[in-house]
Order: structure tokens, then C-alpha cells, then sequence
């Protein structure tokens, strides 16, 4: 049995971020996975901006490795695709956050987290534990006394760091963090190579059809000609309409005439597989008396984009912020890890609920249509709406009904 101040459970980018920054700060942490590294995740593999800014604050030497590294290709911008077709390219910023770095990346995720799995193995603050299922959990004078079954009792532990994925056991007995469909996404990928007409710039393609509303089918370009494709649909509404996503997939490529011609010597490299995305729409308690959830345990992916990997890390960088500052004060109280919440909010809730607004809105195939086709005409329009990506404040005005109204007469 090994004592410690911060045990992590799973080292996806919420865990690992965790632990490699808790490194930073001196404090020293078990990491554990059930998996041994290189692992895959099912994931559509695109790494936002959020991702290389936790990167570079924790260390950009990191960043700098992952740019000349042949795992991943750079994206610079975005193409959403109206059901009509037709689409825009709306580039990321422009202020890259280092001259050599892209604003995003591509990166298949058993590459990914296995690069910041070698950075937790090359840190001796770090005890990293794969192939180490933790099943039980139990909180006894203000520690954790944590197994791999009952009977094996592997750690004991001042802080519970829960970051096992979207199906964590911890957060559903201890958060209290239940599955509701209608903040919860259905999602399937397949890696294909040899798809036609991809962005010179790695744009990620976006395509909001019709019948997928307000989901949506993607084509992310990845390393050595090969592309992650799939879709995610609100679990609400797969179960209402009755969908089939695997089968959907290579239908929808056939029926549509542009998709046709781009997979017409496309091979699929890999079965389709499919995971679930737990979607930050509601504001939900994330930590407790000694402990914290991160990233999916803690539901808080984009509901609109899809993005959990940068909120993964961001939560991941905080959590051992407060671990810090709960160590310094030894106190593991439910109401200081509150302040957890609070920070947790406070970086990512204007987006969050801005996309909830946005996913609403993606309810409408006509409104994609007519914005896409004005963009399409009108340089103005396509820079506000570029504009709109970058900055949460433009985004707002989504929300009012003057920017459709200007949108008509531009
Ligand atoms: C189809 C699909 C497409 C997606 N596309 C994107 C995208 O393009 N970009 C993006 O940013 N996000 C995307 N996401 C979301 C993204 O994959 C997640 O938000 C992200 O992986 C969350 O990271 P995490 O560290 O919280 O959890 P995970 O990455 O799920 O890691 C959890 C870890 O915990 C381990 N574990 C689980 N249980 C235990 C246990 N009991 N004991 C020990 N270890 C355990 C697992 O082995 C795993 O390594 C997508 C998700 C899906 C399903």
C-alpha cells in the first residue's frame, strides 16, 4: 500500500495534464490507468487551441516537440458545410501562440496520449500505474482509501483526482453525475485514407446535413494522407429517431453527390467505432469532499463543437492548482474544493453556454443555408462570422436578433 497527497484515476490529457502540472509545482502524484500506453480513444482527434495553450503554459518546449513531430498535422482554420453544400473557411487567430506553432492540431489519440504519457514517465514526481484498474473507493478520516477490488487496497490518499473518461464509475457514485441523453452525445469514427479534396491548410471540415441536425458528419485530416471521419448526433435524439449511426455513416457518404466523389477511392483503414460524449449544457457539482473531477468525468465537453480534449487539460491544469493550494492549507473539505468549481466555470461557462445557444440554433437547416450563402457573396459577412469563432464577445451576438437582421441587409 502506497501513501501519497494526490492520487489521479486515468491518464487521459485531463489526468496527465493534472499530474504533469502538480510536477511543476513540486508536488509529487500517482497516476493510474487501466490501459498500458500506447491506447487508443475513440475521439475525432482534433486538438483546438485551448489544447496548445494548456501546452505552452506547462511547458512550451512541449509544444514546440509536438509542432516537429510527425504525429500530428497543423490546422489552421475551420469549413462548415450548410446542408445546401455550400461552405465557409473561417481561419483560427491569428496571434498563434508561438511563431512555430499552429493554432490547432491533428493527431490520432493514441499518438497524442502517448506523447504526454512519455512526458509523465520521464517526470520521477510522478508514480505512473498502468495496467491498474481502480474499482474502489472509500473516504475514512479524511482520506482515501482506494483498490484495485476491496480487498486490495493499492493507495491511500489525502486528494481523489477523478479523470476516467466519459464512463467514470467515481463520478457516478460519488459526483452523483448521472447520464442525461439530452446533455449527452452519440459518437462514431472511422479512419479512412485516401479521401479527395482535402484543405491545403488542414482546415477541419464540419458538415451540418440536414438529417443529422443539430449534429453534425466531420472530416479531419490527419498524418500521412489518412482522414478521421465520423458523426455525432445528441443521444436524445438518436434514440428518437430511432438512428443508426454505424449505418448512417457510409450511407450518408453515398447519397450525397460531392461526398461520393471525394470517397471514391477512400479506404476504410480501421472499423467504425463509437463513444460517448458527455456535454458541459448544465452547470453540474465537479468536486466534493477530497476530490475533483476532470474533463469527461466532469461532462464538459462543447456541446456545440464537440471539444473535450482543451477542457479535458484546462480542468487538468486547475485541479492541480488547488490541489497545491488545499496541500499548503491541509484542508480537503468539500467547501474548499469548491473553489475548484468556481474556477472551472469561470474559464469555461461563457463558452459552454454559448454553444448550448449555438447548438439550439443548429436545430435550423434554412439559417446554415442563408448565412453560408450570404457569407459566400459578402467578404463582410465572412469576417464577421470568422471574427465570431475567435471571439466569445462577437459570438454573443448570435444570440441577438440585430445580426440576422444586419445579416439580411449586407
Ligand atoms: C466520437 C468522438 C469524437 C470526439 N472528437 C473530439 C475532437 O475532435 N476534439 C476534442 O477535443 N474532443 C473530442 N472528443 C471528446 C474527447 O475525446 C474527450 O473529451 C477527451 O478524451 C476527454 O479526456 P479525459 O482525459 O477526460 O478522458 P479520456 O481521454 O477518456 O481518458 C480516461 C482514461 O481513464 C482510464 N480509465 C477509465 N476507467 C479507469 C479506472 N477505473 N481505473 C483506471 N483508469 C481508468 C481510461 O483507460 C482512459 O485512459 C470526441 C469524443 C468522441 C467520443
Amino acid at each position: 500500500m502506497q501513501k501519497t497527497d494526490v492520487c489521479i484515476v486515468g491518464a487521459g490529457p485531463g489526468g496527465a495534464t493534472a499530474s504533469l502540472f502538480l510536477a511543476s509545482k513540486g508536488i509529487s502524484s500517482v497516476l493510474c490507468d487501466k490501459a498500458k500506453f500506447p491506447r487508443d480513444k475513440i475521439c475525432g482527434d482534433a486538438l483546438s487551441g485551448k489544447t496548445v495553450s494548456v501546452l505552452k503554459k506547462l511547458d512550451q518546449r512541449i509544444l514546440l516537440e509536438l509542432t516537429a513531430s510527425s504525429i500530428q498535422v497543423p490546422s489552421y482554420g475551420v469549413k462548415f458545410f450548410a446542408p445546401n453544400n455550400k461552405f465557409i473557411r473561417i481561419p483560427f487567430l491569428k496571434n498563434y501562440p508561438l511563431e512555430n506553432a499552429a493554432p490547432g492540431f491533428i493527431s490520432k489519440r493514441i499518438h497524442f496520449d502517448n506523447f504526454l504519457a512519455e512526458k509523465v514517465k520521464a517526470e520521477p514526481a510522478i508514480h505512473f500505474a498502468e495496467n491498474t484498474e481502480l474499482k474502489f473507493f472509500k473516504r475514512v478520516n479524511d482520506e482515501w482509501l482506494i483498490g484495485t477490488s476491496e480487498r486490495e487496497i493499492v493507495f491511500v490518499s489525502k486528494i481523489l483526482i477523478a479523470a476516467d473518461g466519459a464512463h467514470s464509475q467515481f463520478a457516478r457514485q460519488f459526483g452523483k453525475i448521472e447520464m442525461q441523453p439530452e446533455h449527452y452525445c452519440a459518437g462514431i469514427r472511422a479512419y479512412y485514407s485516401g479521401v479527395k479534396g482535402m484543405d491545403d491548410e488542414n482546415f477541419i471540415e464540419l458538415h451540418f446535413m440536414k438529417d443529422l441536425l443539430p449534429g453534425y458528419f466531420w472530416i479531419f485530416p490527419l498524418p500521412n494522407g489518412w482522414a478521421n471521419v465520423g458523426i455525432g448526433v445528441r443521444s436524445d435524439i438518436v434514440s428518437k429517431r430511432k438512428m443508426n449511426l454505424r449505418k448512417l455513416l457510409p450511407e450518408i457518404i453515398e447519397k450525397n453527390p460531392v461526398l461520393y466523389e471525394r470517397f471514391s477511392n477512400a479506404k476504410l483503414e480501421d472499423e467504425v467505432r463509437g463513444y460517448g460524449l458527455p456535454l458541459g449544457s448544465v452547470k453540474r457539482k465537479i468536486s466534493g469532499d477530497g476530490f475533483m473531477l476532470l474533463g469527461d468525468a466532469a461532462s464538459l465537453i462543447d456541446p456545440f463543437t464537440g471539444e473535450g480534449i482543451g477542457n479535458a487539460m484546462m480542468s487538468g491544469m486547475i485541479a492541480a492548482d488547488i490541489s497545491s493550494k488545499a496541500i499548503s492549507e491541509n484542508n480537503f473539505s468539500s467547501d474548499f474544493f469548491q473553489k475548484y468549481d468556481h474556477e472551472v466555470y469561470r474559464k469555461l461557462w461563457n463558452e459552454l453556454s454559448l454553444s448550448k445557444r449555438m447548438q439550439n440554433l443548429s436545430r435550423y437547416g434554412w439559417l446554415f443555408n442563408f448565412v453560408v450563402n450570404k457569407a459566400e457573396k459578402n467578404k463582410t459577412v465572412q469576417e464577421t462570422i470568422s471574427c465570431m469563432f475567435n471571439d466569445l464577445n462577437i459570438r454573443n451576438r448570435l444570440r441577438q436578433p440585430s445580426f440576422y437582421f444586419k445579416l439580411l441587409f449586407n
